[in-house]
């Protein structure tokens, strides 16, 4: 959307727009009534927004004492997104709405490989996607790109990359055949930016993925917090164990070794791992479950005693963690703790469990398209000559 700068009819234009986008559905009276706005100068913000396609007619609303009008709410199908989830093994493709849902998904069986040659099929997978999913290209802001990989702030390149190489991979020739912007994110904190959209109860937090390799991201006032060298978050890395184990980072005994899915499932699938534990029949099984959440409330109680912040549980296994899994977490962690904190729960399930990446690394595209005020994350930001914090 058009920057508003001091244009006070965009400024008026973007109240009206964050008024629908923060409460659903509004009729052009309740619309004047809450900003204060005349009839005509209403109307004609809102046959602006419906040029753009932004909004549509709802249903009738009755008002108190007055005659039902039709109600005005966003059209989310407005403006789209992609996200691309890039795996060691597969692709996960989603084209993402104004209301932060994946409208359309694919899993592409494509391994990833750090060369020349991956990165120039990607926008063949992508064109074939939209294609498919009969996508207008009109209404596509960019394309967001994950992996497991840690990127700066702006999304322009990856400053750290200890389980995929990706010397060679090289997001321009999607950029270029697509003819969108492609930014870059860490998986981890794309999936929070994807719960923090569609979670709008949280303010503060810590997202933790237990998923292939556990992974952390900090929410501070709405925001995900990169840090000052945006490693911010990063408590897979925290040295607890005694055991000599090797991390992909080179040190030994990271909480990553005993809390990544290879500690916990030793090649089974996750959804293999649970039923057995859940029958209850074979001790490896719980023996195994018993040490990864020993080591991961070990982890969280360290986490949560320096940020006293919500902790919630998102990944590949939080689909699979049932109330009691998560209840046993928040006592264990609230068993290390040097102080009381009453019954109030510390620790609560992710609200977005599938594909929290790949929605997530689209949505700062569509942030953009919703007036600041009513963004429920931030856009991407502008490119940062001289980053300072
Ligand atoms: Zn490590």
């Amino acid at each position: 959307m058009t920057d508003p700068g001091c244009d006070p009819k965009a400024q008026n234009r973007d109240r009206v727009l964050a008024l629908l986008f923060a409460q659903g559905a509004l009729s052009k009276p309740q619309l004047s009534q809450l900003t204060g706005l005349s009839m005509p100068t209403i109307n004609t913000h809102m046959r602006d927004l419906s040029d753009a396609g932004l909004i549509e007619p709802g249903e009738m609303l009755n008002s108190s004492g007055g005659r039902p009008a039709l109600s005005y709410r966003i059209n989310p199908a407005a403006r789209l997104a992609i996200g691309v989830d890039i795996h060691r093994d597969r692709l996960n493709l989603c084209v993402v709405d104004l209301a932060g849902q994946a409208v359309h998904f694919r899993a592409v069986d494509e391994p990833y490989a750090d060369t020349s040659e991956y990165s120039s099929r990607l926008p063949g997978h992508v064109e074939r996607f939209l294609q498919d999913c009969a996508i207008p290209r009109g209404r596509l802001l960019g394309v967001g790109i994950t992996m497991q990989a840690v990127t700066d702030r702006e999304g322009l390149r990856i400053i750290y990359s200890g389980i995929v190489p990706t010397a060679h991979f090289d997001p321009a020739p999607l950029s270029e055949r697509l003819g969108l912007p492609v930014r870059l994110c860490h998986d981890v904190k794309a999936a929070a930016q994807a719960e923090l959209w569609l979670n709008p109860g949280i303010t503060n937090g810590v997202y933790v993925a237990m998923s292939e390799h556990l992974g952390g991201a900090l929410i501070k006032s709405h925001r995900i917090e990169h840090g000052r060298f945006g490693y911010a978050g990063s408590f897979e890395h925290l040295t607890l164990g005694h055991e000599g184990r090797m991390c992909y980072c080179g040190r030994q005994d990271c909480l990553e070794t005993y809390c990544s899915n290879e500690a916990l499932l030793r090649g089974e699938t996750p959804e293999a791992f649970f039923a057995a534990l859940r029958e209850g029949g074979d001790p490896s099984h719980m023996r195994r479950w018993d040490d990864y959440l020993g080591m991961l409330s070990r982890g969280l109680y360290q986490v949560w005693l320096l940020l006293e912040r919500r902790i919630i549980l998102g990944g590949e296994l939080a689909c699979m963690l049932e109330d009691e899994d998560v209840a046993r977490i928040e006592q264990m962690i609230l068993r290390y703790c040097t102080f009381t904190y009453g019954d109030r729960g510390i620790v609560e399930r992710a609200v977005v469990l599938r594909h929290a990446a790949a929605i997530g690394t689209a949505l700062p595209f569509l942030a953009a398209a919703i007036p600041e005020q009513a963004r429920p994350i931030e856009a991407w930001p502008a490119a940062d000559p001289n980053p300072t914090n």
